[in-house]
């Protein structure tokens, strides 16, 4: 699903056939969870493929290897260059970009100097898909941000969102919504997380959530389209009774919500901002208002 025979990847400053690359077992990446990674997405525009906000998903990345003491010697420039090439190499314009910088051998907890930097591409759909989901309140938090550094994207920390939302299937929910360690509502295994309530958006201010680069699009596009927005705290209760919801990513984009714990919200998907939204940010994506994000 990921590669095929003629996938090529970027690895370390080569271009090879994903089918033909190995890792060694000795990674620390593997035996630690101390990599870093990015998810990013490239749409087909009039103008080809484009990147949407490729500097900001590498300034994070440089961001996320500099708190876990990894060496990128890589510039947001090469990277959003060496990303355009991965996806015409691969024939592909509305894709989903995964960067991965792991480790080399080192089985103690330290630094690794060795770092390997590999940058693959596929097509991928709408991550959570395309109906409304409905939500359970996990019974895992989000890591408490002073054991990690929340904001930055580490593959380690995604076994807490392994743990949320295999719970949340097997309770027959579509997805997990976490709290905080003050159990106050977070965000999603694997985005960000709005509400809505008489006519007002509210979502979770950052200290204990990924601050989304789809979350700041979505500041963008709320103030452009008049919504009023608020950083807050909640609690699952006050969104029990919300008017709607939604999620936020860049590979589940603006995905609606349908109820959480069994509470439907008063609106259907259609008659919420999340709506307007969602259709606002398929416009910002795909056409050519993007340009003022791109780099290149
Ligand atoms: N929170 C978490 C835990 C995530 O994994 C993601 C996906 N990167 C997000 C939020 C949304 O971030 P972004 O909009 O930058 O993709």
């Amino acid at each position: 699903m990921y590669y095929n025979d003629d996938t090529i990847i970027y690895l370390d400053g080569k271009w090879l056939k994903a089918k033909e690359t190995s890792t060694s077992l000795y990674s620390q990446t593997l035996h630690y969870g101390s990599g870093v990674f990015e998810g990013i997405r490239s749409y087909k525009t009039e103008d080809g493929a484009r990147v949407f906000k490729a500097k900001e998903h590498y300034e994070r990345l440089l961001y996320s290897a500099e708190k876990m003491h990894i060496k990128l010697e890589y510039s947001i420039e090469e990277l959003t260059t060496l990303t355009y090439q991965l996806l015409e190499k691969n024939n592909l314009e509305n894709a989903y970009i995964r960067p991965l910088v792991y480790l080399g051998a080192n089985m103690a907890l330290q630094p690794t100097d060795e770092v390997h930097v590999m940058l693959s591409a596929w097509e991928w759909g709408k991550y959570l898909g395309d109906s409304q989901l409905r939500l359970m309140t996990s019974s895992f938090q989000r890591p408490n941000p002073k054991s990690c550094f929340v904001e930055a994207k580490v593959t380690g920390h995604y076994t807490n969102s392994i743990l949320a939302t295999t719970e949340a299937k097997q309770n027959g929910f579509d997805e997990a919504l976490l709290l905080d360690m003050h159990e106050n509502v977070a965000e999603g295994p694997g985005a960000n997380f709005f509400y809505e309530k008489d006519g007002k958006l509210f979502t979770a201010p950052v200290g204990n959530i990924l601050n989304g680069v789809t979350r700041q699009t979505i500041f963008e596009l709320a103030d452009e389209l008049g919504f009023e927005l608020e950083e807050k705290f909640f609690t699952p209760e006050e969104v029990h009774d919300a008017d709607g919801a939604f999620f936020t990513g860049t590979a589940a984009e603006v995905a609606g919500v349908e109820s959480l714990d069994g509470h439907k919200f008063n609106f259907s998907w259609e008659d919420t901002m999340g709506f307007d939204l969602a259709n606002a940010y398929q416009n910002r994506v795909r056409k050519k208002e993007y340009k003022q994000f791109e780099l290149v």
